[in-house]
């Protein structure tokens, strides 16, 4: 995978000598050629290139981390986005049972992805069940059924009948008598490339008489950024469809599929990355991304990062705070937690713009380690309704918070007490920053 390429890249760009912005410019042009590579869109490749390079110049990083760091998560999150930005994918479905059928081309890797979906979905307690309705390839209903009892799945179909849409009804309910609670159709994939309309046709009416609560869409990576038209008419044929990218593995151009696919805003599910059954992962961008650079390689570069997201949504939910005059216990949570990686309050309160003019008293906020462990466990250990509502948290509750977390009932009143001395700080700060947002500062 040329991806991979991008891994030395950051390593060197992190370990080079050269002034920043010739590391900078290097390092853009590097990005360039292995995208292209890809087969990644030429205009999305400069859009992307222009967009880091403006930020690059722009941005200043925080104090705890070094322009080069920062310009790596300038990368980071921008080819984030181009492979679908911050969306995780909903797999796990909110009713059972749940019907999913699979469409996609001949050899696209529809029927080994309807069996890896079934294992997957079999690993976490569900009880899914195989159909088969392809009548027009007969090895299809041997191969599925084979896979099937590879991992011990029920599987339904029928070799001698030539209707897929009766044998789709007839399955379904067999499934449905059998306890199963995913119900996955695989369908027939004679069309060949360019036959997009016949298969959202037969999909149409497969769907008809199934009425799956999801239609996923099988996309062989090797055909590059041909994937965006497939994906394109599929997003707007039907709006329970999902992506399923195959063999991501064995292709040079799995980035140019992935990245032409959430350009059209379809949503990629899962991709493929080997033959073997257990390899299909969930396709989370950010993770993806993490990957290709080799940020997992660079863990304290990772951690760094990850310290930078939790503030700017601790900025984020202490803005809101402020704005209400109530913080929450989960905030509060947070707030130490980011502690711990950025140092105190004071230091975090001043992300927040105009809230650099407000004294802050720090003596008294400061909370040592070993208090920050125990409150934290604390904190793990409430009910949600606890979390919303601490007033609730009586002297037997207080007790069992502390039972459940290993800490004493002590530790558990003088978080509480923390709790009501941020919380009265948080209202004085709305007084104060409303006034101070009255004067227009
Ligand atoms: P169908 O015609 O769409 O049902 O495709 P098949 O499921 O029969 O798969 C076609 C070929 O692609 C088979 O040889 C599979 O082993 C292979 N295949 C499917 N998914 C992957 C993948 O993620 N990686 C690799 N390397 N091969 C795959």
């Amino acid at each position: 995978n040329v991806l991979e390429n991008l891994k030395k890249i950051v390593s060197d760009f992190l370990r080079g000598k050269e002034p920043y912005e010739i590391a900078v410019e290097n390092f853009v042009k590097e990005l360039q050629k292995t995208l292209l590579r890809a087969d990644v869109n030429v205009k999305l490749v400069l859009e992307l290139t222009k967009n880091i390079r403006e930020r690059a110049l722009k941005e200043r990083p925080p104090p705890y981390i070094s322009k080069q760091e920062w310009f790596i998560k300038i990368v980071y999150d921008e080819l984030s986005s181009l492979f679908g930005g911050d969306i995780k994918p909903q797999v796990f479905p909110v009713k059972t049972p749940y019907i999913i059928m699979l469409v996609g081309v001949q050899g696209s890797g529809k029927t080994t992805t309807a069996a890896k979906i079934a294992y997957f979905y079999k690993r976490y307690g569900y009880r899914p069940c195989l159909i088969c309705t392809d009548t027009y390839r007969p090895a299809a209903y041997e191969q599925l059924y084979q896979l099937s009892k590879q991992i011990d799945v029920p599987f339904c179909g029928d070799p001698k009948s030539s209707d897929p849409i009766d044998i789709a009804k007839k399955c379904l309910s067999y499934c449905i008598n059998n306890n199963t609670n995913i119900i996955i159709i695989d369908t027939a994939g004679r069309h060949g490339y360019g036959e997009e309309e016949y298969l959202l046709k037969e999909m149409q009416d497969i769907a008809k008489a199934v009425n799956p609560d999801e239609v996923m869409l099988i996309i062989d990576a090797s055909i590059g950024q041909k994937a965006y038209d497939l994906a394109l008419r599929f997003h707007s044929a039907t709006p329970i469809g999902s992506i399923v990218i195959t063999k991501l593995d064995g292709t040079a151009k799995g980035g140019g599929a992935l990245s032409a696919v959430a350009a059209t805003k379809a949503i990629i599910k899962f991709i493929g990355t080997g033959e073997k059954i257990p390899e299909l992962e969930v396709f989370d961008p950010r993770r993806f991304v993490g990957r290709i650079l080799g940020l997992g390689d660079l863990p304290t570069l990772i951690d760094k990062l990850k310290s930078i997201e939790r503030s700017s949504d601790l900025e984020k939910r202490l803005t809101k705070a402020i704005a209400t005059g109530k913080i929450s216990l989960v905030d509060l949570y947070l707030q130490i937690q980011t502690m711990r990686k950025l140092g105190p309050l004071s230091k975090i309160l001043q992300l927040i713009p105009g809230l650099s003019l407000l004294p802050v008293d720090d003596k008294q906020l400061k909370i040592s380690e070993e208090k920050m462990d125990k409150w934290l466990a604390i904190i793990n250990s409430m009910t949600y309704e606890e979390l919303r509502n601490p007033n609730i948290i009586d002297k037997s509750r207080i007790n069992r918070i502390a039972i459940g977390s290993g800490t004493t009932a002590d530790d558990v009143k003088e978080l509480l007490k923390y709790y009501e001395l941020v919380n009265t700080m948080i209202k004085n700060m709305k007084r104060r920053y409303g006034l101070l947002r009255k004067l227009g500062i």
